[in-house]
């Protein structure tokens, strides 16, 4: 097979093995999720076509490998008559990862619904300068390390304390994974330097003295993790799930339109100035 067909191929997530004569297909999930259907009809491929197994990528795809060269087409034309998506590969954004956010009893958002929006209007847009991955996690627990993305996302819940309704029962400061919360005579004290935002003091306390400020999201961007890594910046507040989608269209475009081909995000802050690009961003929100 001449190199321009295994170019395209992998562009449609048919990816070439060390062995020449066969490809992996690499299959597309919604933030991870595949309806009972699909799955059979993947097990169906692997079985007919490949070795009889697949495997789960760490971006939530699911490849099907030893389809030989022969086989290629007819997969395609296979998958495609059942809507099963193939591709993740090249200078777009990726597939989204999120974590459980939705049933996970931590979740602070609808995480799979929020990657669900995303994917409908941004999945498969082709001019990013490199790849843009992106990352939801439905809490401070970061099962998914959303700043390890170059753009991530972070489900927060912000307790708001109210001394006068405090007993000092202490409840919170147990719930407090990360020590935020000191007891101080019959009342306590939130270290909010050190708070996570993750709302089980908010849970936690029976008299409503820890009430909830505010639910949302936490955004970080120009996070990598590969050959070199960096963790991405948080941007100041906490913002409404319903805004998620216009942020990422505003840092893909802030993308598309300063980063250098071949570029990632992080490398563009770099070379415009971490500060700078965080600050154009959130004037660009500020303005939604
Ligand atoms: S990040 Fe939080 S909400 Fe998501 S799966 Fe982990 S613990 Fe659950
Ligand atoms: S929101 Fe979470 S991290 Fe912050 S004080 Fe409450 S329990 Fe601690
Ligand atoms: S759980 Fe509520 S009442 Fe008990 S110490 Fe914390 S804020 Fe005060």
């Amino acid at each position: 097979m001449d190199k321009e067909r295994i170019k395209q191929l992998k562009l449609q997530g048919f990816l070439n093995q060390k062995n020449k004569d066969y490809f992996s297909v690499r299959v597309v999930t919604n933030s991870g999720n595949v309806n009972g259907n699909k799955m059979n009809k993947l097990v169906n491929i692997a079985n007919e076509y490949g070795r009889g197994y697949m495997g789960f990528t760490s971006r939530m795809c699911i490849e099907i490998p030893w389809i030989h060269k022969d086989d290629v087409d007819k997969v395609k034309e296979e998958l495609i008559k059942d809507g099963i998506r193939t591709g993740g590969t090249g200078k777009k954004l990726r597939p989204i990862v999120a974590c459980k956010g939705t049933v996970c009893q931590h979740g602070n958002i609808d995480t799979q619904k929020i990657g669900d929006e995303i994917d409908r209007e941004f999945y498969g847009r082709q001019f990013t300068p490199h790849k843009f991955k992106l990352g939801i996690a439905g809490c401070p627990n970061n099962c998914i390390k959303a700043q390890l993305n170059d753009l991530g996302i972070m489900g927060q819940r912000l307790s708001k304390y109210n001394e006068e309704k405090c007993v000092g029962c202490g409840l919170c400061v147990k719930a407090c994974k990360v020590n935020a919360i000191t007891k101080v005579g019959n009342k306590v004290v939130v270290n909010r330097e050190e708070c996570t935002n993750c709302g089980k003091c908010i849970d936690a306390c029976k008299l409503g003295a820890m009430e909830l400020e505010k639910q949302g999201a936490a955004i970080f961007i120009g996070g990598r993790f590969g050959k070199k890594y960096r963790i991405g910046d948080r941007l100041d507040g906490i913002y409404d799930v319903k805004d998620i989608n216009k942020i990422v269209g505003i840092v893909m475009d802030y993308f598309e339109q300063h980063g250098e081909c071949g570029e990632r995000f992080a490398v563009m802050m770099e070379r415009i100035g971490v500060d700078k690009v965080k600050c154009d961003i959130m004037e660009k929100i500020q303005n939604l």
